[in-house]
């Protein structure tokens, strides 16, 4: 059997461009064509204009980057992201750096970095390229960011303002209205590059002053009416400590980050969109030359030509929660058992509950990029586990909810304490993966709701009269049932139809309608099987800002003592099955042993969510 990334492509693989096609790939092809980024130059690390001046002709034909705050676990959505911009990277010749985006102090932890890069790793994908490992820390530009500071100050192109956040909010205007100048816009060039020196040896009060960019009050997008692009925050961060009191803003910082990385295609979600201009106005400043008051020269300080900014739509999934808030929420508040709980929709979780890195790059080859916000079913999903698992995972039988089922006839039949073997290939279309073995006896276990008293219409199954095939087993006839005091059936009797044996000639010359899974009680295995249900039980459980913990399912975990057939006695954990009639099942990563075994559903065999 395959394992999780033998069939996962290195990033330096030759490109392949066969896949289907969407936006961003026609505008990295047309830049490809067009030789838009030929010329660039990479000196093998990030940096600045003249850093990169002394490099050769990048060897990366394109280059995105992925990059999360280090504030949470990764969930679903994260997945697309990375499957898009390291698949791009891989498709097109190019490297994917892995950024991490650190630049806020307040909301990092290194606990999450080491899980982001595991997820990253995990669904196969390394930012290792030519030599050069592309892991990077936003928070290792702040030097660099501080001196673009300055340099759009000595441009004329940033002033220090110290309206109050209320002046400053009321005179920005709205839609219908154009924003009003600060008094401090017209601080000279001079006063505005003290004043944010003083601003950074921390001489100022937090939020006494913003460094903003002086673009235009009058802007119809009201992102470019002097957007604040550093803040005063005595906060201590976790790489740099207590070095800044003053940090950039994201707008403003992650233009820069693209630029000193070359990048080419900064790939963001739609709510970036009015975010755009600037990131062009900022990175167009940034690599131009300019004059100072005094009329020296400011040469460029980054290289061109620009990274661009492209956005497509971010996944929502159905009945599922993509926001890392809101998914902290749920473990702090002990909804569910961790960030790994099978039934999050974090990458740990989804890991737990038996996805596979090729079903998740397989989902987003499916769900593909748009430019416009769609909700996604969440069986798009679970197909593309269930076909990714059919072909590999190996077969069993499991009776989840064991009733006790007695072949009256066997001792007559086969002698008292015979046990008759039986065997079922591991899988049905792999011949070469061999067979399992397991025995058939007097007293075995069937699954509770194959047995009614009185049958309703179409049911196939036991009941009192009915013959039925136990699979790769033999024939029988239902005789009745013993019941408890309550009216509960306690077991079903039924008798052996001689020579119906499967596989033995002569064996289908009784007909039946219906075939059943079963384990015996001779060699069938006790194990705790956990079904899982969705975690909301309505489709769009924060949409519209509604109170997502209104829908959540507290039903949506069901602990079974199940029977399972001999061959599952040694799985390993992470090992993935079909259990027949049942669906796929992983063996949990965490409490599956040798001593207790445990199982997780990953999903039904069949689309039981869409309408
Ligand atoms: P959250 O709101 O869950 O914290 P985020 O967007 O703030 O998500 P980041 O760590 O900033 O999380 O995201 C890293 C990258 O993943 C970004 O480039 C972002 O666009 C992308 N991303 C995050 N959520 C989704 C999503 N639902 N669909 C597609 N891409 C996403
Ligand atoms: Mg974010």
């Amino acid at each position: 059997m395959s394992t999780a990334n033998d069939k996962v492509k290195p990033t330096d693989a030759p490109p392949d461009t066969h896949k289907v096609s969407n936006f961003l790939r026609q505008i990295i092809e047309s830049d490809l064509t067009q030789g838009t980024y030929a010329q660039r130059k990479w000196a093998g690390s990030p940096g600045d204009a003249s850093h990169h001046a002394k490099g050769t002709t990048d060897p990366a034909k394109i280059r995105t980057r992925f990059p999360p705050e280090p504030n949470g676990y990764l969930h679903v959505g994260h997945a697309k992201s990375i499957c898009l911009n390291f698949g791009l990277a891989r498709d097109y010749g190019g490297v994917c750096h892995m950024r991490f985006d650190d630049t806020n102090p307040e909301k990092e932890d290194t606990e999450y970095v080491n899980s982001i890069l595991d997820a990253v790793k995990w669904l196969g994908f390394n930012w290792d390229a030519h030599g050069t490992t592309h892991l990077y820390q936003a928070s290792d530009y702040f030097d660099f960011m501080y001196r673009a500071a300055e340099f759009l100050i000595q441009a004329g192109l940033a002033y220090v303002d110290e309206q109050s956040a209320d002046d400053m909010r009321a005179n920005r205007g709205d839609f219908n209205t154009p924003g009003k100048d600060s008094p401090f816009r017209s601080r000279s060039r001079e006063e505005n590059l003290n004043r944010f020196r003083e601003m950074r040896d921390g001489k100022l009060g937090d939020g006494a002053a913003v460094l903003r960019a002086k673009i235009d009050m009058a802007s119809p997008n009201i992102n470019l009416r002097d957007p604040a692009i550093y803040r005063i925050r005595r906060a201590t961060h976790h790489n740099t400590g207590d070095t800044w009191c003053i940090y950039p803003m994201y707008t403003f910082a992650h233009p820069i980050e693209d630029a000193l990385e070359q990048i080419t295609h900064s790939i963001c979600t739609l709510e970036f969109e009015d975010q755009r201009p600037f990131y062009d106005w900022l990175l167009t400043r940034l690599s131009e030359s300019h004059t100072q008051a005094d009329g020296t020269p400011l040469p460029a300080l980054l290289a061109s030509p620009n990274p661009k900014q492209y956005e497509f739509a971010r996944l929502n999934l159905t009945y599922v929660i993509t926001s890392k808030r809101k998914l902290a929420q749920l473990v702090t508040e002990h909804k569910v058992s961790g960030w790994d709980d099978p039934r999050m929709p974090t990458i740990v979780g989804l890991r737990r509950r038996g996805y596979t890195p090729e079903s998740l790059q397989l989902f987003a080859e499916r769900i593909g990029v748009t430019k416009s916000d769609s909700w996604i079913d969440y069986s798009t999903l679970e197909g593309c586990l269930r076909d990714d698992l059919d072909p590999k995972a190996a077969r069993a039988m499991a009776v989840l909810d064991p009733l006790a089922l007695t072949i009256s006839n066997w001792d007559e039949l086969m002698g008292a304490g015979t046990l008759d073997p039986c065997h079922a290939p591991v899988h049905p279309h792999h011949p070469e993966l061999g067979q399992r073995h397991f025995q058939f006896g007097k007293s075995l276990w069937i699954e509770r709701s194959d047995y009614e008293d009185n049958p309703p219409k179409g049911f196939f199954r036991l009941f009192p009269g009915n013959k039925v095939r136990l699979k790769y087993g033999y024939v029988i006839e239902c005789t009745g049932a013993n019941k408890d005091a309550n009216g509960k059936v306690t077991e079903v009797l039924a008798q052996l139809i001689p020579d119906t044996k499967s596989g033995t000639p002569g064996s289908d010359s009784v007909k039946v309608k219906g075939v059943m899974t079963w384990v015996s009680q001779a060699d069938a295995v006790s194990a705790e099987v956990r079904l899982y249900d969705r975690l909301f039980t309505q489709a769009h459980p924060d949409a519209g800002g509604k109170d997502f913990l209104a829908s959540f399912n507290a039903d949506s975990l069901k602990v079974m003592t199940a029977f399972v057939e001999p061959s599952l006695a040694h799985s390993a954990a992470d090992a993935k099955f079909q259990f027949e009639r049942q669906g796929y099942f992983v063996a949990d990563r965490t409490d599956h042993t040798a001593n207790k075994l445990v199982f997780n559903r990953c999903t039904g065999l069949k689309d039981t969510w869409s309408k």
